[in-house]
């Protein structure tokens, strides 16, 4: 649709809207009651499928528990839903007269008693966010419900022999790229914002026009609506890298003395889209917004969080958004956010993000997301999602080779569901060995009180066997190893005790070199090398296809086996270590099940990570998702490339080796 067309569209949909239809009165302004502190309040909004096509193949993967409350699956573990509560949830069947009345409608008195109020749409494009707000010409949203709902009642309370006298102004504005731009005087630039010394927010030079009908607002509005920045992403056409702010301001003068005067703000706000960049194509200058629009709504979040827990600081001045909210979010104000939620797998990962952005609590339920017959569709969105996230590449190298093959169909005629069933267990081979670990305890532990195992795990019992007898010839080889390194610590400690002259040359705090370990003659060298515990260990048992030595020439690296047989003088300064890719490999994988499941305590354990880099990671992570690569941390404000990369050094090896430990 064409934006001639749809503001055409708009007007008449707000036509309708004023003509009166599904109209609420709004109740009066009680003289004098003081209202509870307000806090931010959050409601969900489902939106039904667009696509009825989709709608008949997938089934959704949210659903409505009662009318505060909704469960999702958890793609961490299918046996779990995660069950979020809100202070409403409204389902797909939910009208927007159900959400105006339930949720904005009444909040709008306050105005008239001189508070602010503010209602803000969040969630990713394509979610229902300008649905909500704007509407459609057959279904008037939040904005025209609300301005006319509030003109209708400084009509009345303003009337001859009144005693107050009442206006309204509107301005219209967006945030672009942390810019404040005038959508009433496209031509004025960035404004900047200020507080008077009463605490109010303003933005001196911000076009306010004068609104005394509904006619008036939509002959400023439409126009300006066509001002918005607004871009293509691969999401939806028409999606909105802005954040759109209207401001209603009701004024009032007491028309007897003492003349006194109140002013009252509501904000209505279409947040620009929360979906992970990854998944929009967005690349440049599209990466860059996003990155400025993420910056807004991680700012809105911890002002959300600081506002509902009742923290001393509230970081408003940390956004351009959250500092012109100030005066309008929390404190006396009264605010609503709508996090719109869509029921398409493919949103799946930026449902659960905006879930947890605007959840006031979350709990894990142990039982599967749907029963039986839909369980199985339900665990497909997270797979999908998954591959989505990840780029073509990555999500083979995820896969791995096998599931390619698995993925075909089964040679042997078993039931649809049985092969559904087994596709996630195929994916055990490339999953998390911790997460495994627990997969197969759960296994064991149903198979040792009789059951016949649960959906994800009723696989065929060749399979089941052959994993877990992995595992534990993996945890005796620990042992085996563990026992090899204590042997040969003793056999290093003898030796010292008959030579002290060559404990001269050690300094305490450093290991021996690894080719006195895997040596029978433990003579040391020159200069030795910090090596992880571990790494010792994995080198006793595979020498030649984990560690090699280097040896420095100018610029050259020529790699050489280590070997304990290697005459000692080869051993000197300027060797270096070369650790086998997969050592490296596992290194990263812990990195990024540390980044994926770490506590901030668990993140400031690791080197280069303090308090702060371990709250901006948790912090992006929940607004997110999980990182699908370590290389991602860059992405999180605050961390540049260059402390990315030494992060992975300093890490990767002490976690490859199984030195640090977090929540695995
Ligand atoms: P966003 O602003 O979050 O990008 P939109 O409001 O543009 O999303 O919604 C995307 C599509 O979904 C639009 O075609 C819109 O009409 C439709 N839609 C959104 N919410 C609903 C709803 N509650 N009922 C019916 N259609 C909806
Ligand atoms: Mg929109």
């Amino acid at each position: 649709m064409d934006a001639g067309a749809s503001a055409q569209q708009r007007r008449r949909g707000m036509a309708a809207a004023t003509s009166g239809a599904g109209r609420c009165r709004l109740s009066k302004v009680g003289a004098g009651r003081r209202p509870p502190p307000a806090r931010v309040r959050v409601a969900v909004r489902l939106r039904p499928f667009v696509d009825g096509a989709a709608a008949a193949s997938e089934p959704p993967c949210v659903r409505g528990i009662d009318s505060c409350s909704l469960e999702v699956a958890n793609w961490r573990n299918y046996q779990e839903t995660l069950k979020y509560q809100f202070d409403a949830f409204y389902g797909d069947r939910s009208s927007q007269q159900d959400v105006y009345a339930g949720s904005v409608q009444p909040i709008l008195r306050h105005l008239l008693e001189g508070q602010n109020a503010s209602v803000l749409a969040y969630g990713p494009t394509g979610a229902g966010k300008t649905h909500t707000m704007l509407g459609s010409p057959e279904q008037p949203g939040v904005i025209p419900r609300a301005l006319m709902d509030l003109l209708q009642l400084t009509r009345e309370e303003g009337a001859e022999g009144r005693p107050w006298a009442l206006s309204v102004t509107m301005s219209y504005l967006e945030i672009y790229q942390e810019k404040v731009l005038d959508l009433l005087d496209p031509a004025s630039g960035d404004l900047v914002i200020r507080e008077d010394c009463r605490g109010n927010i303003l933005i001196p030079g911000l076009t306010q026009k004068p609104i005394t009908s509904f006619a008036d607002f939509e002959q400023h509005f439409l126009p300006a609506s066509r001002n918005r920045t607004v871009g293509a992403t691969r999401l939806n056409q028409r999606s909105s890298r802005s954040h759109a702010v209207l401001l209603v301001k009701v004024e009032q003068r007491e028309r007897l003395a003492p003349f006194r005067q109140r002013e009252g703000k509501l904000y209505l706000i279409d947040l620009a889209g929360s979906e992970d960049n990854r998944r929009t194509g967005n690349q440049g200058l599209r990466l860059k917004e996003s990155g400025a629009i993420n910056t807004s709504l991680f700012v809105l979040g911890k002002v959300v969080d600081a506002l509902n827990q009742g923290l001393p600081r509230v970081p408003y001045r940390d956004s351009k958004l959250t500092r012109l909210l100030q005066d309008s979010l929390g404190g006396s104000a009264h605010s609503i956010l709508i996090a719109n939620i869509a029921p398409e797998r493919r949103f799946y990962l930026d449902t659960v993000s905006a879930l947890n952005f605007a959840a006031r609590s979350k709990e894990i339920i142990n039982r599967p997301f749907t029963n039986e017959s839909l369980q199985l569709h339900a665990l497909a969105p997270v797979k999908l999602s998954q591959k989505e996230l990840l780029g073509p590449s990555e999500a083979k190298r995820a896969r791995g080779p096998e599931e390619d093959e698995l993925e075909s169909p089964e040679p042997t005629a078993a039931p649809a569901s049985a092969s559904q069933k087994l596709s996630p267990l195929q994916k055990l081979s490339s999953m998390d060995p911790a997460m495994l670990e627990r997969l197969l305890s759960l296994d064991r532990l149903l198979g040792s009180q009789g059951s016949q195992g649960t959906p994800l795990l009723s696989t065929p019992r060749r399979e089941r066997m052959v994993l877990m007898k992995t595992v534990e010839e993996k945890d005796l080889e620990i042992k085996r190893l563990k026992m090899k390194q204590k042997e040969l610590e003793a056999k290093v400690q003898a030796q010292e005790a008959v030579d002290p002259k060559e404990k001269e040359n050690y300094s305490p705090t450093l290991l021996r070199p690894l080719p006195r370990r895997t040596g029978t003659v433990a003579k040391p060298l020159k200069k030795a090398v910090v090596m992880p515990l571990q790494l010792i260990q994995e080198q006793a048992a595979s020498p030649s296809t984990e560690i090699h030595i280097l040896k420095k020439r100018g610029r050259k690296r020529k790699p050489e086996p280590l070997d304990a047989s290697e005459p000692e003088e080869k051993a000197e300064d300027g060797w270096e270590l070369q650790i086998s890719p997969e050592l490296l490999a596992r290194g990263r994988q812990k990195i990024l099940h540390l980044l994926n499941e770490g506590s901030a305590r668990d993140l400031r354990g690791l080197q280069r990570i303090g308090q702060k880099k371990a709250q901006l990671i948790v912090g992006w992570r929940e607004l997110h998702g999980p990182f699908s690569q370590v290389e991602d941390l860059e992405r999180v404000e605050g961390i540049s490339g260059k402390q990315m990369e030494s992060f992975l050094k300093a890490n990767i090896l002490g976690l490859a080796a199984g030195q640090r430990c977090g929540p695995c």
